[in-house]
Parts: structure tokens; C-alpha cells; sequence
């Protein structure tokens, strides 16, 4: 295998150079916040685009800022280290690219005090997420957490303990996937994915004040759904029962991009496979990454100089 590198504290260098000690805050308690990106591998020509990279580090600094582990790094140099490690490491696939900011202090206590905030983004092939081209999920029985208990709008490191949970419940009752729904009852989103409803002609998706991720691909697909389809898109609270009687349902996420659920809870949805509204949002979706669709084309960064 050849020498993979990192971009670490603003330089490549070799991942095998780069430590983390086990007295870390980061691996003790979980004091990180971070990204997961996609770059889309064009095989006809040859290039390799960076994937909606100043939304991502946009989202990364507020994370950061929200948990108190604020770093120099400009989105903009964020942007160029991830485009020079994607060059540094040949990804010639589509790859994904995962962003950490972690507080790698030694001392014993899980203390958030802004210092020895460490910047690391390393680089790993990822075609297809999703295991399957249509989902069957269940209802998780943990609760997502809320805003005033780790606030689901920043990607904390730590979140991923509630998101493995119900990942794990519902995939030993032999599901594909979770949902969560809110301390409220309202459903929430997936273990690591936003969700849509479509019914009665219109898209429906939880809104932030329902403790989702603000989802880049959730963006998106709104965008893509008023702009491109000309289809209402509601951002209001969703019940459990709603989803069973919805015509479509479906997750969005960088790793899941666009992928339809056909059963929820046991119960079919529709007509038990992917809807129309889900594969036209998907073909809209795989239209852009690739820098196709002029009017998205600020969505990719090209990696390779041609
Ligand atoms: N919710 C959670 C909990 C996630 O981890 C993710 C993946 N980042 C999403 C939603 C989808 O967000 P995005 O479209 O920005 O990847």
C-alpha cells in the first residue's frame, strides 16, 4: 500500500507521523467536533471535485465555536489543505474526506477551555454508504439529544455514542437504519442522516428547532425540490404515524446522499419501493457532483490542475 498523509496542523505530513496520546481530552471524553465530506470522482475526466467544501468548513467552525474549540485555520485554508491532501494521497475514487478538531490536552477532567484545539483531516475511499439501494428502518427507542444537552446542530465527536446507539438497537431487530425522534416525539432524523416525507404533493422535513444536524444534503434537496421540481417543501415537526402513511420517504446525508426508505416500522411505504419524487431528487443530486449543472457548479472544487 502506498504512504497514506493527513493534513495536519495546517501541513501534510505522514499518517504514520501523526499520534494522539491516550491521556487526550479528545479520546477520554470525546472533546472533538467534525465533518464528513465527499470528494466525487469523475472517471471520464480524469478529476476528482471536492464536494460543497466551503458549506462543510462553514459548518465546522461553528461547531467548533459553539463547543468552545476555536482554531486559526480559515475556511479558505481548510478548503486549500483538503484539495493538496486529495493530490497528496492520488484519490483517484470517490473518497471521503473526514475533518477533526479536538481538544488533545493531557490533564485528567473534560474541560473545554478553548486550548490545544488540534486540526487533523485524513482521507478514505467511499463509494456506496448504504448497504442496500432501499432502506428498511425502525424507530429507535433512544431519544436524540437536544439542544441544551449536546446541540445537534454541531458535529460533536461525542453525539456519535447516542447515533451508535440507536444504530445498534435497530440493527439487531434486523433493520437497516434508526430513526430518532425528538424528546418531544417528533421524528428527528436518522442515526447519521436528515429525513424527508412526501405526501400530498408536498416535502416535508423536520425543522432545526426538532434537534437535527442542519444537513448540507438536506440544503440541497430542498433547493433542488423548489427549484428544479417546483414541489412545496414544509420544514415542520413530523409524527411517527405520519411517515407510515406517507407516499415516499427518504434519507439525504453526504455519506447516504439520497437514498430511499420503503418500509418503516414494519409497515410499507407506498408502493414498497423507491418513489418518483425520491429518484428525480437523486438524478438531480448525481447531476451536480461532477460539476455538470452550471448553475451548482460552485458546489465542486476541482483537486487536479488541467
Ligand atoms: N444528521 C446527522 C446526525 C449526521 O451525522 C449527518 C451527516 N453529516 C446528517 C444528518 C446529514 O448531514 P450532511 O448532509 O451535511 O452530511
Amino acid at each position: 500500500m502506498s504512504e497514506s498523509f493527513v493534513f495536519y496542523q495546517g501541513k501534510i505530513v505522514k499518517e504514520d507521523d501523526v499520534k494522539i496520546s491516550v491521556r487526550s481530552k479528545a479520546f477520554n471524553y470525546g472533546l472533538g467536533v467534525f465533518e464528513g465530506i465527499r470528494a466525487y470522482w469523475d472517471d471520464e475526466n480524469e478529476q476528482l471535485y471536492g464536494f460543497k467544501l466551503k458549506e462543510h468548513y462553514d459548518r465546522l467552525k461553528q461547531s467548533a465555536k459553539t463547543v468552545n474549540l476555536e482554531f486559526d485555520l480559515t475556511v479558505d485554508e481548510l478548503i486549500q489543505g483538503t484539495v493538496d491532501l486529495l493530490k497528496a494521497n492520488n484519490c483517484r475514487t470517490t473518497t471521503y474526506v473526514r475533518p477533526i478538531v479536538y481538544n488533545d490536552a493531557l490533564d485528567i477532567g473534560p474541560t473545554l477551555d478553548g486550548k490545544d484545539a488540534k486540526v487533523v483531516i485524513y482521507t478514505q475511499p467511499l463509494n456506496k454508504y448504504a448497504g442496500k439501494p432501499e432502506l428498511s428502518v425502525g424507530v429507535t427507542s433512544w431519544k436524540r439529544i437536544s439542544n441544551n444537552q449536546l446541540p445537534p446542530r454541531t458535529k460533536a465527536t461525542a453525539a456519535y455514542m447516542n447515533s451508535a446507539l440507536a444504530a445498534l438497537e435497530t440493527k439487531r431487530a434486523g433493520f437497516d437504519e434508526a430513526i430518532f425522534l425528538t424528546d418531544g416525539d417528533h421524528v428527528c432524523e436518522g442515526s447519521g442522516e436528515n429525513i424527508f416525507m412526501f405526501k400530498k404533493g408536498k416535502l416535508v422535513t423536520p425543522p432545526p428547532s426538532d434537534n437535527i444536524l442542519e444537513g448540507i444534503t438536506r440544503d440541497l434537496v430542498m433547493k433542488l425540490a423548489k427549484e428544479e421540481m417546483g414541489l412545496e417543501v414544509e420544514e415542520r415537526s413530523i409524527s411517527r404515524s405520519e411517515l407510515y402513511v406517507a407516499d415516499e420517504v427518504f434519507f439525504s446525508g453526504t455519506a447516504m446522499e439520497v437514498t430511499p426508505i420503503v418500509e418503516v416500522d414494519h409497515r410499507e411505504i407506498g408502493t414498497g419501493h423507491e418513489g418518483e419524487v425520491c429518484k428525480q431528487i437523486k438524478s438531480l443530486f448525481f447531476g451536480l457532483t461532477l460539476g455538470q449543472n452550471p448553475k451548482y457548479a460552485e458546489s465542486c472544487t476541482p483537486v487536479y490542475d488541467k
